[in-house]
């Protein structure tokens, strides 16, 4: 994914900070996990099946390969690691591309479930 920290090495003029907390520099691993805004989404869905997976992006990408014993269950957390990533880039883009920002914690709650 072409994060503006892959951007910006790449010789682009860019801002570097990122559009959905803009207290941290944007790259795969605050984008994904550590950005105050994706770490609500995860905690809503990791706390209601009471998973505690990793924190580092590659550390995720390990932990998905064998999460859990139960294969419904490891679907589910693979779906659930997709779905997340896809809203958090789609989120991200829209304020890049519109300045506008369609998703909230409350929205989030609701929409999905
Ligand atoms: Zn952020």
């Amino acid at each position: 994914m072409l994060t503006r920290d892959r951007l910006i090495g790449w010789g682009l003029s860019v801002p570097s900070n990122c559009v959905l907390c803009a207290g941290h520099d944007e790259n795969r691993q605050h984008l994904f996990f550590d950005c105050s805004f994706s770490n609500q989404i995860w905690m809503f869905f990791t706390s209601r099946m009471q998973l505690t997976p990793p924190q580092g992006f590659d550390e995720v990408l390990r932990w998905l390969k064998d999460p859990s014993r139960d294969k419904n269950v490891i679907l589910i957390i693979r779906l659930i690691h997709q779905a997340v990533l896809y809203l958090v880039w789609k989120e991200r883009n829209k304020r890049i591309h519109t300045a506008e920002s369609s998703l909230q914690s409350k929205k989030i709650s609701f929409s999905l479930f």
